[in-house]
């Protein structure tokens, strides 16, 4: 067999289907029961397009617009129901997160409006519009039949030519020393070469059959069915329409109509996991005991939000058990460590994602490549800390906040801290507030005496503004030091360590003692990497990169390592720490705690080294992200106290400060660096991405070069760019869109609206279609208005204190890149258009000569 699909819930369908429709033929779908066998039956079928990632909303979109298709190779009806959806805000910091929200879409083609409560309230007359201040129409959401659609997809799939065996549990998976899996079944043992793990409520198992424990754990999820509804009724017959979808983030509530009653489900604070450590095989077509107490605090706001309902009988209440991971978002992919094992679970909007899943898993699977940027459901997103006690506090954090705002500078508190350094005390006594980096706790920014280190989240520039502002001051203007364990650190070794190197990144590897900067492609041509790389040694090499990224990355490296051992690759994870310090004094301090010389002349910029820093052996490297003069200094944990202890006494004579991530990020900011997986993705080529200096097409044929060398000839399309905003007190997220006064000019790069408006009406109440009127709530619309044009979006962005400017990140059409002219673009920010200007120079040390020394 080619590939074996454990799980025949709407995900292992979907994939199945999908791994047909790419043109494999020999493969199976096994099912322990019968179809829908988990938590697929008895799922209330919504879907929508929204999510908080861009790139999981637009495979959400691909899942919604599938269903048309799969109806008519299968035969079978999906019973869709595409009604529209609002979500309704009842306080201005969820309209601001609505007009986010609503923001995003854009350059998605979403065609999402912000709406008054009483427009609202027209298309679903159950509300009581006072408790809102305004909504969001989406009119890509509805309901489906969850039976018959993972039927549909299963149909489909034999129909291409995939088998799909039932009453067949899958016991035990082991492999050969080919790498081919021995799937031992009830039936007998199947050899393929590609095992799925769809296993749904029982993915942690079958994970467990290899030796992965997943991050995924089961809810209890409730939703009650009214009795017929008279209200519900007379709408219907009204105007020859169903209700909408609503959802109340107040309430914590979705609703809906079903047959000619509502459905209402709750995400309540008083969540409940399900088989918190190991799923009973035994588990079939069951229902949970429904818990009416545990629901009611939401359900008390839901009656007063929609009195309708509250005077509605209840019919029955569906408890029933469905997966998540940490972040709510699915687990997809190649697991490391394992060749050809893959996983699609943790899906828990099966029906909203379960499309997009399958597509970019066969994708994968077929082609090498998901075609997408999926890292937000890439299984490498987590690491060894995610255990199943983590993955318990998370969860049942991630699902009581479902509906609540996360801000842009809100750190989660469940399961923190995970790992510290030997430096977490000192710095929680210095009052630093710390954040999760990669499950990692790593210093944000530093209370001054007196003031309480926490963070007031908001939309808005926050408390710690002025902290972080002084942070770089002090460090632009004498020295900073900052923790940097975070980073991800490799070590690359053995006698063709250089050319498997030079085969996987895109830049010439560096002399003894000497770092370079390099992307990593894949054979597509996109940007999969960004690393700092030192030779150490005549066959060693240090590698540091993101530290989100060291599952992925390794998952890359393991692939590509040469099979006769002449390669060896190390992630040191946190056995190796670091610290920074940058600055102008930065060169001065370092010399008082080193024996060496180490003026400009003797460590050069980009230079390596290994010295002994305050009496610790450690590796130097003279570079930092801050752009200016400064090292990154890396050491054993345990000698991460010594180190930092000698930078603070020898500092204090050049007035040095501790600083924190927020500032590093600042300072990065008004270099124009760019971060990876904001600015850097797959989605992108290197010369869009502006990397162009760390690519070196004629050096050798490393992975991704021909399709690089393509994107150089016939230009790239895209352009990474950095601008000024003139922001107020809000400066960008990521993901606002760009607008740009280009008159009638389309540069093709932004998706069409799909085409659906919300339902207008007069003042009879009767539909009125095709109006555009604006409202005072949706004064802009669209992605066309005037003479300007969405023409991009911004990846990253804030304000960067040293030069005193908001700035922003982010990709416009390439042709626009360098028009560094006042009036030519603006950013939306929470909703308001904003006046900006591409700046090509960085703000701060354009010619280098502070980093350089
Ligand atoms: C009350 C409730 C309401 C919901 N409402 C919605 C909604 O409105 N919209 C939405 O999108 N989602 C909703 N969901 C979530 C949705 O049900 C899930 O996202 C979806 O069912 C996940 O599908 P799956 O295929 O990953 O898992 P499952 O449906 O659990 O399927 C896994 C399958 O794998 C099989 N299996 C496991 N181990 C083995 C083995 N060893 N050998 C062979 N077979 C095996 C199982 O028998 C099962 O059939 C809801 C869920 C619940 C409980």
């Amino acid at each position: 067999m080619k590939a074996v699909v454990i799980g025949g819930g709407v995900v292992g369908c979907s994939v199945v289907y999908h791994l047909a429709r790419a043109g494999w033929t020999d493969i199976m779908l096994i099912e322990r029961s019968e179809l829908t066998s988990g938590s697929s039956w008895h799922a209330a079928g919504g879907f929508h397009t929204l999510n908080g990632d861009p790139n999981v909303a637009k495979l959400q979109a691909y899942t919604v617009q599938l269903y048309k298709e799969l109806e008519e190779i299968s035969g079978q009806s999906c019973s869709l129901h595409l009604t529209g959806g609002v979500m309704l805000a009842d306080s201005p910091e969820r309209m601001d997160f609505l007009r986010l929200a609503h923001a995003k879409g854009r350059y998605l083609g979403m065609d999402t409006e912000l709406i008054t409560p009483s427009e609202a309230k027209k298309m679903f007359p159950l509300m009581d519009e006072k408790h809102f201040v305004g909504a969001m129409w989406d009119p890509v959401e509805g309901h489906l039949d969850p039976s018959g659609t993972t039927h549909a997809y299963a149909k489909a799939a034999k129909k291409l030519g995939a088998e799909i065996v039932l009453r067949n549990p899958v016991k035990e998976l082991t492999q050969d020393p080919d790498g081919t899996w021995n799937v031992v079944t009830e039936q007998g043992t199947v050899r393929a070469e590609h095992v799925v793990n769809c296993g749904g409520l029982w993915a942690r198992e079958v994970g467990r059959m290899v030796g992965v424990e997943l991050p995924v754990l089961a809810m209890e999820h409730m939703y009650l069915l009214t009795e017929p509804m008279p209200e519900v009724e007379a709408f219907n017959k009204e105007t020859g329409r169903e209700m909408i979808g609503v959802l109340d983030f107040k309430g914590e509530i979705y609703t809906r109509q079903e047959r000619n009653g509502i459905l209402l489900g709750t995400y309540e604070k008083a969540c409940k996991p399900w088989s918190p450590v190991n799923t009973p095989w035994d588990f079939g077509h069951e229902l949970l005991a429904p818990d009416l107490d545990r629901i009611a605090p939401s359900l008390e706001i839901g009656f007063q939000h929609f009195p309708g309902i509250a005077n509605a009988g209840i019919k029955q209440v569906i408890n029933g058990p469905f997966t998540f991971a940490p972040d709510g978002n699915p687990l997809v992919g190649p697991v490391q460590g394992l060749t050809n094992f893959w996983v699609a679970c943790g899906v828990m909007a099966g029906f909203s994602q379960g499309g997009g899943v399958g597509l970019a898993l066969s994708n994968w699977m077929v082609n090498g490549d998901p075609g997408f940027d999926v890292w937000g459901m890439d299984v490498a997103r987590w690491g060894e800390w995610a255990s199943l006690r983590y993955t318990n506090a998370k969860v049942r954090e991630n699902y009581s906040r479902r509906f609540s705002i996360r801000f842009p500078n809100e750190e989660l508190p469940a399961a923190r801290p995970a790992q510290t350094t030997p430096l977490y005390d000192t710095m929680v006594a210095n009052n630093a507030v710390m954040g999760d980096s990669w499950g990692l706790e790593t210093p944000l920014w530093f209370a001054p005496k007196g003031t309480e280190p926490k963070d007031i989240v908001s939309f808005h520039r926050s408390n710690d503004f002025e902290h972080i502002g002084n942070e770089v001051r002090a460090t632009r203007d004498r020295v900073g030091v900052t923790e940097i364990a975070n980073f991800a650190k490799y070590e690359v070794s053995g006698p063709a360590s250089e050319d498997f190197l030079n085969r996987l990144m895109t830049n010439r590897m560096p002399k003894n003692g000497r770092i370079v900067l390099t992307p990593m492609l894949n054979e597509f041509g996109r940007l999969i990497g960004d690393f700092t790389i030192a030779k150490t040694g005549d066959d060693t090499f240090m590698i540091w990169g993101s530290s989100a990224a060291q599952k992925y990355h390794m998952r890359w490296f393991e692939q590509h390592l040469p099979k006769d051992g002449s390669v060896r690759i190390h992630r040191f994870d946190q056995t190796l720490v670091g610290l920074s310090i940058a600055g102008p004094k930065s060169q001065a301090l370092l010399a008082k705690l080193v024996d060496e010389d180490v003026s400009s002349k003797a460590f050069r910029f980009m230079d390596f080294r290994e010295m002994a820093v305050g009496g610790a052996p450690c590796m130097v490297n003279r570079i930092t992200y801050t752009g200016d003069l400064g090292y990154e200094i890396w050491m054993a944990p345990a000698y991460q106290r010594l180190v930092y202890k000698a930078i603070k006494d020898a500092g204090e004579e050049f007035g040095i400060v501790d600083f924190g991530m927020r500032a590093l990020l600042s300072m990065r900011l008004e270099k124009n660096f760019p971060t990876w997986f904001r600015e850097l993705r797959p989605i992108y080529g290197p010369f869009e991405g502006s990397m162009e200096r760390f690519i070196k097409l004629e050096k050798n044929d490393f992975i991704g070069r021909e399709a690089a060398a393509r994107e150089h000839a016939e230009g790239p399309k895209l352009r990474r760019v950095s601008f000024y905003v003139d922001a107020q007190d809000a400066d960008v997220m990521g993901d606002e869109p760009i607008w740009a006064k280009v008159g009638a000019k389309d540069f093709g790069t932004i998706e069409k609206p799909h085409g659906y408006g919300a339902p207008r009406f007069d003042e009879t109440g009767k539909e009125v279609r095709g109006s555009d009127a604006a409202t005072g709530a949706s004064a802009v619309r669209g992605i066309v208005d005037g003479d300007w044009r969405v023409v991009g979006w911004v990846t990253s962005g804030g304000y960067a204190h040293y030069v005193e400017k908001s700035m922003a990140q982010g990709y416009v059409p390439a042709a626009l890149a360098e028009n560094e002219a006042e009036g030519l673009f603006e950013i939306e920010i929470l909703g308001h258009r904003r006046p900006a200007r591409i700046n090509v120079e960085p703000p701060f040390d354009p010619s280098g000569d502070k980093m350089r020394g």
